[in-house]
């Protein structure tokens, strides 16, 4: 069994270190991979919430642009209404009258995006030429309702303010022969409501810069007439309070100009498809690839109409929203991680350096400088522990003291040096004799001591000394110069020349005294006084 103490020593140690290095590694590494997988949960949820509030601020500025289409859409309704509450005030209502209430509303400043109010009246059968007659002696001789021809029920245009431009185009305009207007007017004359027709292209286009549009129509009844049901409605109606939209200016004047965030496009009815399609804020943007997937459809409700509006994000959206948070998370994170891994590092480096340091300081007090052999400190030490062992075992243990004869001569006669080096020359030689479980030791000056542990017997033990003068008494070839040397070796047998360390020493310590009186050069066995 190879001694704690004995020849694996030194690789023991190396491998301590070894081990203590890839101990260093290892938890350096651990505790970077540890702490960049909690940066990156961090991350992860940080990036998770932030897409969250993206997501939210994104719902946020979806229904903050279509509230503003409702609102719009009620603003204009009230309008409407308003000029309906003209005729509700008096039996005739004249063109000037019209225009004074209808500019003093300031529609291009307060409500851009409104192209005009109006009003249609119905012209019952018979009363066409009257109707026109009258129009044109107010000086405006070339009017007439269009399409020409005669209609069972005819309505036109008699009054649009402002009466300028392309909104006289349609000055007698018969909106009831259009279908689309047609339905808009019946559904507002029938529910006594406002009611919105669908995409149409207004008759005030000149075909340059066409855009889609749409009517607002409200009914105005013949005052103090009963309007409860739909008959008596259909009964009383004289015509119409409306208002042409067009789609590029309606959305102007709700967002004015904070749509680079979005795409707003608007589809009549409740179909997404490009044919239904009468607003898109950014023709070149696709919304089927919205930024960070952000898009939302929404429906807006008038009277029976409903349109469909798909906002998708921009890129300028999340570039807006867009937070840091995460980036910084992530950044802060890994920095963090990288120093602890350093300073865990440099502390496990500083701690090997302390054990290394520990290690050397022990070396020092164990073991013999010159000859690197165990010295007298650590041969107690390990001589305590055979005993033990023998007395348990109750087996035996051997101490030879050796001490070189003539020694002095060669410091003398050469110097101290070639001195250190012969006796550096004896360890070896004394080391390469012993098992791996024995210990060779220096005590100091030229006197060494071999401690045989599991040593059967005397003779054995004799054996083993005479093995090594034998070894010892070769000569020693030293910095060109031969060196011939012997010794003198005295043995002690545990348990019979001492039952203890002290006097196991004592007992061949005489030995070797014996051995040196004897004329040197021999091995002697401890008297036996019993
Ligand atoms: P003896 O045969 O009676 O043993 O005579 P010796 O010349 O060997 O003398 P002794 O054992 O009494 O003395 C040992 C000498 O070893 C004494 C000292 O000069 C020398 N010495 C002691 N320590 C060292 C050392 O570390 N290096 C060297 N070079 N010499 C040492
Ligand atoms: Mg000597």
């Amino acid at each position: 069994m190879p001694s704690q103490y004995g020849m694996t020593q030194k690789a023991q140690r190396r491998e301590h270190f070894l081990h203590l290095f890839k101990a260093r590694e290892l938890v350096t590494l651990a505790v970077l991979a540890a702490s960049l997988l909690v940066t990156f949960r961090i991350w992860e949820s940080a990036e998770r919430s932030a897409q969250q509030n993206l997501s939210t601020a994104f719902d946020f500025r979806v229904r903050e642009s279509n509230i503003r289409i409702e609102q719009r859409l009620a603003v204009y309704e009230q309008i409407l209404r308003a000029t309906v509450g003209l005729f509700a005030s008096a039996d005739t209502v004249t063109r000037n009258e019209f225009r004074a209430f209808v500019s003093s509303l300031s529609l291009q400043e307060m409500f851009p995006g409104i192209e005009g109010v109006g009003l249609s009246i119905i012209v019952p059968p018979g009363q066409k030429d009257t109707h026109v007659a009258a129009v044109r002696a107010e000086g405006f001789p070339e009017y007439d309702i269009r399409p020409p021809g005669d209609r069972d029920f005819q309505t036109s245009i008699v009054y649009l303010e402002p009466f300028f431009g392309r909104n006289l185009r349609a000055f007698g305009f018969d909106m009831f022969s259009e279908p689309h207007r047609r339905a808009a007017m019946e559904e507002a004359r029938d529910s006594g409501r406002t009611a919105i027709s669908s995409k149409v292209v207004l008759v005030q286009e000149s075909g340059t810069e066409v855009q889609d549009g749409f009517l607002m129509y409200l009914p105005v009844f013949r005052n103090n007439a009963p309007r409860a049901s739909v008959e008596e409605r259909r009964a009383s109606i004289l015509g119409w309070v409306y208002a042409p939209f067009r789609m590029e200016d309606f959305m102007r004047g709700v967002n004015g100009e904070l749509t680079n965030d979005v795409d707003v496009e608007i589809y009549d009815g409740e179909l997404v498809n490009p044919a239904a399609r009468m607003y898109d804020s950014h023709v070149e943007v696709e919304a089927s690839s919205p930024a960070r997937g952000l898009k939302r459809v929404a429906y807006i409700q008038t009277g029976s109409r409903t349109w469909t509006v798909v906002t998708s994000a921009m890129p300028e959206f999340d570039v807006r929203m867009h937070s840091d948070r995460p980036r910084l998370i992530l950044q802060s994170g890994v920095s963090i991680s990288l120093l602890i891994a350093l300073l865990i590092w440099l502390f496990l480096d500083d701690r090997a350096r302390a054990l290394q340091a520990a290690d050397q300081a022990m070396q020092l007090a164990l073991y013999d400088a010159l000859t690197g052999l165990p010295n007298r400190k650590l041969l107690d030490e390990r001589l305590g522990v055979e005993l033990t062992k023998a007395r348990r075992d109750r087996s035996h243990v051997a101490l030879l003291f050796i001490d070189l004869d003539k020694f002095k001569p060669v410091n003398d006669n050469f110097g101290h040096a070639y001195g250190d080096l012969l006796l550096k020359e004896v360890a070896r030689r004394l080391q390469s004799c012993m098992r791996e479980s024995d210990t060779a030791s220096r005590l100091g000056g030229d006197e060494f001591v071999a401690l045989l542990s599991g040593i059967e017997d005397d003779e054995a033990t004799l054996r083993v000394a005479d093995k090594i003068l034998l070894r010892l008494t070769e000569p020693y070839e030293i910095a060109g110069h031969t060196f011939h040397i012997s010794a003198s070796i005295g043995a002690a047998v545990y348990p019979r020349d001492g039952i203890d360390s002290k006097s196991l020493v004592r007992s061949a310590d005489v030995a070797m005294y014996v051995a040196k009186n004897a004329g040197r050069a021999n091995v002697k066995l401890a008297e036996r006084t019993h």
